[in-house]
């Protein structure tokens, strides 16, 4: 804690100016009038470490163009948390009192996108800098709406002034659109929590904070802005991201925020499956899947996510099998953690196609106990276990198709057959399936020999290649050796 209040208030702090107003440190600048509230803390340039140099030089061009063009621009959110907490964002967002349609009318390279929440995109190569117009809450009890900034209000064109057409619930409370624009002060309280809503502005150099963000910061702590329920109900993907910004930043979430978490989890089933696949690639591709996927499964949250997977590890047969379950999944979380840090490339697929392994298996079972043959099972039993996750994650065909892929390629592993093998190792999706089959090995001995065999292979040369070949015993050598030796040592008859 004490490293993080250093590094907030690193530069030395001459004239003190954090806890004032505005008007009480003299500022007065177009770009950058702050609205007055009881609990607002200003940091000027010499009390914080955020400093351009950790900025990307694109969210700084868009920050001086709008303020250039006489907008408000903040730099806000994860980019602002992050820097004061001595880690790379991993991107800039920018918050402007410009609507989405001056924003564009300002960058070429800009797109407007969302209905839900209408943001501007500014397109830099591959970094997008997302602008967002500074919004207004729904029945906020806790902002002081001091209408210091009207402008955005003013500007926009008539057939918007309806509050009811920009904003609406459903009848969860939950906010299905959430384009009210507003002030500075009114968007700090409708952000989520308290350490994203801290705004920092290029126009002095200060950090802006109007919901205690700094202090739970120093805290390590993270804390919803507002009442949890009602912010949990108008959007429960706040759940998902209290537990994703928590494992990732290792920040505790606040008792009272915590508290709600398991009951309003089932709201989570009336979010769209499209934002729930973007917010499960946030959970278990950003280099903490493991500590991510513990939390959501002690907070009671993962089987709005995985049902059939939660489903299937608390109907194994005995002990034994649920903690192979459970280390199966735990060890492909560590693998992909691994990978990330180590800068190689991870797909959502492989983790799907882990998470859904052991439902396909007792479905598979439960054909094959009716009498289908074992391909076919599999086959049957893989679409309806893909087909019932979609319900849940919009995960697109794409990649469901690759899981799928990895699945049937788990049955041609088994078959080493000199032909089989050559068309195998060349498949697209064999080292995929491959790292598939030595995870699975790692929770069952039977398939050590397999997975080694393969390694080995793979490894050799053509020489030692075509010996492994040889050295194979085929399942149904095995079985017909097995017959002649049941023939053998069958007890002869008595004449
Ligand atoms: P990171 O980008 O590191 O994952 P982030 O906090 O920046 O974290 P973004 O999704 O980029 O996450 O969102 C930017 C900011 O927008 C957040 O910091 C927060 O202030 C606000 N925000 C995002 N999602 C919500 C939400 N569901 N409810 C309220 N505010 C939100
Ligand atoms: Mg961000």
């Amino acid at each position: 804690m004490t490293g993080i209040i250093t590094r907030i208030f690193s530069r030395k702090n001459k004239s003190s100016s954090a806890n004032k107003t505005p008007n009480q440190s003299g500022r007065k600048n177009n770009n950058h009038e702050i609205a007055t509230s009881d609990n607002l803390k200003i940091l000027s340039r010499d009390q914080h470490c955020i400093s351009r140099k950790n900025i990307s030089k694109n969210a700084l061009k868009v920050l001086y163009k709008l303020n250039e063009a006489g907008y408000q621009a903040y730099l806000v959110g994860g980019g602002v948390r992050d820097i004061l907490l001595g880690l790379a964002p991993k991107d800039f967002d920018v918050a402007t009192n410009a609507t989405p349609e001056e924003v564009q009318a300002e960058f070429r390279n800009c797109r407007l996108i969302g209905r839900r929440f209408r943001l501007a995109h500014i397109l830099f190569g591959r970094e997008v800098i997302e602008v967002a117009t500074f919004r207004a809450g729904h029945d906020q009890g806790n902002t002081s709406s001091t209408n210091h900034d009207q402008r955005p209000l003013d500007s926009r064109p008539k057939k918007h002034k309806g509050k009811d057409d920009r904003a609406r619930k459903s009848d969860h409370g939950m906010l299905v659109r959430d384009n009210v624009y507003g002030s500075i002060i009114e968007d700090a309280f409708r952000r989520d929590f308290t350490v994203n809503a801290l705004y920092y502005t290029v126009s002095d150099f200060s950090v802006i904070d109007y919901t205690q963000g700094l202090e739970d910061l120093a805290a390590r702590k993270l804390r919803l802005i507002g009442d949890p329920d009602e912010r949990y109900r108008e959007d429960p993907v706040r759940i998902l991201r209290a537990i994703r910004l928590s494992c990732k930043l290792d920040l505790t979430i606040d008792k009272q925020s915590a508290e709600p978490i398991a009951e309003l989890a089932p709201l989570l089933s009336h979010v769209s499956s499209a934002r729930l696949w973007d917010e499960s690639n946030k959970l278990l591709l950003a280099g903490h899947a493991e500590k991510t996927w513990n939390s959501l499964c002690e907070r009671k949250v993962a089987q709005y996510l995985f049902p059939q997977t939660i489903e299937s590890l608390k109907n194994s047969v005995n002990s034994e099998s649920s903690q192979a379950a459970h280390n199966f999944i735990k060890s492909a979380l560590t693998n992909t953690d691994k990978r990330i840090a180590n800068g190689q490339p991870v797909t959502p697929a492989f983790l799907f196609a882990v998470f859904l392994w052991q439902p396909l298996q007792d479905r598979v079972s439960h054909f094959q106990s009716k009498g289908m043959p074992a391909y076919e099972a599999h086959l049957k039993a893989a679409s309806i276990v893909m087909d019932k996750q979609r319900e849940t994650i919009g995960i697109p065909k794409r990649f469901s198709a690759i899981a799928k892929e990895m699945w049937a390629l788990q049955f041609r592993l088994t078959n080493r057959r000199s032909k089989g093998v050559q068309s195998l190792i060349s498949h697209v999706r064999f080292r995929a399936a491959y790292d598939f089959l030595c995870l699975r090995a790692g929770q069952d001995e039977e398939l050590k020999e397999l997975a080694k065999w393969w390694t080995d292979y793979q490894d050799a040369d053509t020489k030692d290649r075509d010996l492994l070949l040889k050295n194979v015993i085929h399942p149904d050598r095995k079985k017909r050796r097995s017959n002649k030796n049941s023939h053998k040592n069958k007890p002869k008859r008595d004449k």
